[in-house]
C-alpha cells in the first residue's frame, strides 16, 4: 500500500524541507498538554483542529477593541467591524480563488452551506423524477439535506459505488449522469477514509451532462490547495473549525451567476433592501443568504487561521503529511488483527482501521487513557459504515502539526488494547 497524499510526491522537495513541526507546535498552545500524565497525542483533527495563536489574538482583538454589529451603524467601532468583517470575506474569496468575494456567504459550516443549496437551490428547481447524486462515501451532511428536499419534491437520491480500497466508481458516476441528474454533490475528500476524488474530473463529466456540482471540501480545505475556478465547481462548502479557525463560521462558494438567481432562504434583518406590509425587496448575494447578526469574530477568526496557513510553506506541510500517513498505516498494518480501511492511491491523511475482537469504542479509550485522542464509531457515515460492512472503525485523523511520536504512541496504545481488551 502507498498512499499518496494530494501527488505532492510527484515534485521534488523545496527548500522549505523538512518543516520545523515543532516550532510549528509552538503556535498551537492547547497541543502543549498532557492527558493522563502524558503528552497529548492529538489525532482527531478530521472531527476539529486546534488553533493557533494567531486566531486566538485575532478574536481576543475583536471582542477587546472592535466588537460592534456591523452594515449598520455609523460609528467607528460598526466601521471597524464591519471592514474587519467584509475583509474576512476577501480573505476566504483569495483562499478559495473565487473571482470575487461577493460569491463567498458566510454560514455556520459545511452542514448549513449544504442546507442553504438545497433549499435555495435545488428544491424550487426539482420536479418528481428528477435525481441528485451522492456517493457511498458522503457524510451525513451531504445526505440529508438531499433526502429531505427529494421527500418535499418527489425527486430521487441516486448513489455513486466505490470499491473496496474506498475509491469512487468513475464507471459507475458514468452511468449515472443521465438526462435526469439535477445536481451532483460529492466530498472532495472523505471523513472516515480520507479518499481524495479526483474532483477536476468529477465536475468536467457533470459539465458535458450540464448537470451543476456542488463539492464538499470540509475534509479538503486543511490538506490540498483548493482553486474553484480551475475546478469549474458551481458550490463549494467547507467548516472554519477544520481549517484551524473558529467553530461556528463556515464558508458557501456559488458562482454569483447562480446566487444571484436564488431565492432567500431565511428572512429578518441585513437581508432585506426594503420592508413594507405589502411587499418585500431582498439583498443582492452574499446578504441575501446572511440573515440577522451574523458570526462576525467567527468570519475575523477564520480569516486570520486561513493568513496563517498562508504564511506557512504549503508544499513541505503536504509532504510532510504524506509522510506521516505512510509511515502510521505501514506501522498499524504490521501489528497482528488491525485491518486497515480506506486504501486508496490518493488520500488525505486519515487512518481508519478496525482491530480484530476489540469494539472501536473501546480501543479509543483505551488509547485516551495513554493521551492519544482520536475518534471511534461511524464518522457520521453509516451508509460506509453499511458499505465496508463494519458498525465502526477507529480514525486517525492527521494535521500538519503531527508527528512520528505522536504516530508511535498511537500504535503503542493500539498493541495495548489488545493486549487488556482480547
Ligand atoms: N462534510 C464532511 C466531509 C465532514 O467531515 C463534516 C464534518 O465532519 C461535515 C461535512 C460537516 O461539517 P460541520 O459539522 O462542521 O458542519
Amino acid at each position: 500500500m502507498n498512499p499518496r497524499c494530494a501527488s505532492v510526491l510527484d515534485t521534488p522537495p523545496t527548500a522549505a524541507w523538512p518543516p520545523d513541526v515543532e516550532r510549528l507546535r509552538d503556535d498551537f498552545p492547547a497541543l502543549r498538554q498532557h492527558v493522563g500524565g502524558r503528552p497529548l497525542a492529538y489525532l482527531d483533527n478530521a472531527a476539529t483542529t486546534h488553533r493557533p495563536a494567531a486566531v486566538l489574538a485575532a478574536l481576543d482583538r475583536f471582542y477587546r477593541r472592535d466588537n460592534a454589529n456591523i452594515h449598520r451603524g455609523v460609528h467607528r467601532l460598526s466601521v471597524r467591524a464591519t471592514e474587519a468583517y467584509e475583509g474576512a470575506r476577501a480573505t476566504v474569496a483569495r483562499f478559495l480563488n473565487a473571482a470575487r468575494p461577493e460569491e463567498i456567504v458566510f454560514v455556520r459550516g459545511a452542514t448549513e452551506a449544504i442546507n442553504l443549496v438545497a433549499y435555495s437551490f435545488a428544491r424550487p428547481r426539482l420536479r418528481a423524477g428528477d435525481e441528485i447524486l451522492v456517493s457511498e462515501l458522503e457524510h451525513h451532511a451531504n445526505i440529508v439535506p438531499w433526502q429531505l428536499v427529494c421527500e418535499q419534491t418527489g425527486a430521487r437520491l441516486r448513489v455513486v459505488p466505490i470499491t473496496d480500497a474506498g475509491e469512487l466508481r468513475l464507471d459507475s458516476y458514468e452511468r449515472l449522469l443521465t438526462e435526469r441528474t439535477r445536481l451532483v454533490a460529492l466530498t472532495h475528500a472523505s471523513n472516515a477514509l480520507g479518499t481524495l476524488n479526483p474532483v477536476r474530473q468529477l465536475v468536467a463529466l457533470a459539465r458535458q451532462h450540464g448537470v451543476p456540482v456542488l463539492l464538499d471540501g470540509a475534509q479538503a480545505v486543511a490538506h490540498v490547495p483548493v482553486d474553484v475556478r480551475a475546478l469549474d465547481c458551481d458550490f463549494y462548502v467547507f467548516s472554519g473549525h477544520k481549517v484551524f479557525g473558529p467553530t461556528g463560521i463556515g464558508v458557501l462558494y456559488g458562482k454569483a451567476a447562480l446566487l444571484e438567481e436564488m431565492p432567500p432562504w431565511q428572512g429578518g434583518g441585513d437581508m432585506i433592501r426594503t420592508v413594507s406590509f405589502e411587499r418585500t425587496t431582498y439583498a443582492d448575494p452574499p446578504q441575501r443568504f446572511e440573515a440577522g447578526t451574523p458570526h462576525i469574530a467567527g468570519a475575523i477568526g477564520l480569516a486570520a487561521a486561513l493568513d496563517y496557513l498562508r504564511s506557512l510553506d504549503a508544499e513541505s506541510l503536504a509532504r510532510h503529511e504524506h509522510d506521516l500517513l505512510a509511515y502510521g498505516t505501514a506501522r498499524l498494518a504490521a501489528l497482528p488483527g488491525v485491518r486497515l480501511l480506506g486504501t486508496a492511491a490518493d488520500k488525505v491523511p486519515v487512518i481508519s482501521f478496525t482491530i480484530d475482537g476489540v469494539h472501536p469504542h473501546d480501543a479509543g479509550t483505551v488509547l485516551d487513557q495513554l493521551g492519544v485522542a482520536v475518534r471511534a464509531g461511524h464518522h457520521c457515515a453509516q451508509p460506509l459504515m453499511q458499505r465496508l460492512g463494519v458498525p465502526a472503525t477507529v480514525r486517525a485523523s492527521l494535521a500538519f502539526y503531527n508527528t512520528r511520536t505522536e504516530l508511535d504512541a498511537l500504535v503503542e496504545g493500539v498493541r495495548r488494547a489488545i493486549e487488556v481488551l482480547r
